[in-house]
């Protein structure tokens, strides 16, 4: 049987040409500016890629970069300017952030009308009511590919593995918005196989290699690999799902890396310009 992807990589470039086109078609240029403090490795690539597709789409790209012992008064100085700057329509703090530095209030600092990353708490409550605005950019980029590929969600069960506020949570509750019976588990979940192996579909996000196995899906089921692990024996880039058997049982599955990864960059240059229409709708 031949294993149906999920191709991120490909929908994600559909994404950016739809988008790209959308920019040429408003009055000035949106302006994305991306706050990095320190030199996590990791972190500057994500950066690097943010602007390069950023500007690639047409949209103007700034990184701001801060020294690791920068004090949390001088980075909300920042924020404050560019919350008050036109000119800039979306704010995003790179994380994580150096330990001396409070995640939650440098968040909390950015206007919710320029939060690209939908992790103020404003943006949050919005999405927790039933109203969301600008989305955390990984579920909303797992949305896409569901409607994409025609996955049938009202009344199916799906199980999100994982409860972060970046993912997790918001992934259920998009999940719940759009009629799915949603189950959520986390680390104190018990027998995690007996539900996951019921569900019509199965995300899951919490960074476990071979977490979910053959044994945790049912025949048909659709399944979403969040996690991004570092194999460094290997040198590549692996999930939570047991790819190899699981894709042998599943309707449809996403691959690890070209899977959820892409779709959360397009993701976060479609918030960009939501941003700037919100911003100049008044
Ligand atoms: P996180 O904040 O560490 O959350 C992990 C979640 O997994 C927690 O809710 C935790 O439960 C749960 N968990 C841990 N062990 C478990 C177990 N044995 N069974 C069931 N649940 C378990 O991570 P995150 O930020 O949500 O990210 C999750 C993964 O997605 C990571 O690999 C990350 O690199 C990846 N990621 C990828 C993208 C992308 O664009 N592809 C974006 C974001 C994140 P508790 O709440 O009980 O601790």
């Amino acid at each position: 049987m031949t294993v149906k992807l999920i191709d991120g990589k490909k929908l994600a470039e559909k994404v950016r040409n739809r988008l790209k086109k959308e920019v040429l078609t408003l009055k000035k240029t949106p302006k994305l500016t991306v706050i990095l403090v320190g030199d996590n490795p990791a972190s500057q690539i994500y950066v690097k890629n943010k602007a390069k597709y950023a500007q690639e789409i047409g949209i103007k790209s700034e990184v701001i970069r801060l020294c690791s012992d920068i004090t949390q008064e001088k980075l909300l100085k920042i924020i404050k300017k560019l919350n008050k700057d036109k000119k800039v329509n979306g704010i995003l703090v790179q994380l994580p952030l150096p330990r001396h530095i409070n995640e939650f209030d440098v968040i909390n600092a950015i206007n919710p009308e320029k939060d690209v990353d939908g992790f103020t708490i404003y943006n949050k409550g919005l999405l927790s009511v039933g109203k969301p605005s600008l989305v955390p950019c990984t579920p909303l980029g797992i949305m896409e590919m569901l409607k994409e590929y025609k996955v049938k969600l009202s009344g199916s069960l799906a199980v999100v593995i994982g409860r972060s506020n970046i993912v997790g949570k918001p992934m259920a509750q998009l999940l719940t918005l759009n009629d799915a019976t949603v189950i959520q588990c986390h680390s104190k979940t018990k027998n995690l196989k007996d539900i996951t192996s019921k569900a019509d579909i199965v995300i899951s996000a919490v960074g476990k290699r071979k977490l979910v196995t053959e044994k945790h899906i049912k025949q048909g089921a659709v399944v979403i690999d969040v996690a991004m692990i570092r194999d460094e024996k290997n040198k590549k880039w692996i999930g939570d799902v047991d790819f190899e058997k699981v894709s042998k049982k599943t309707s449809l599955i996403t691959p690890v890396p070209g899977g959820v990864g892409p779709m959360t960059i397009a993701m976060l240059l479609q918030n960009t310009i939501t941003a700037y229409r919100k911003q100049n709708k008044k």
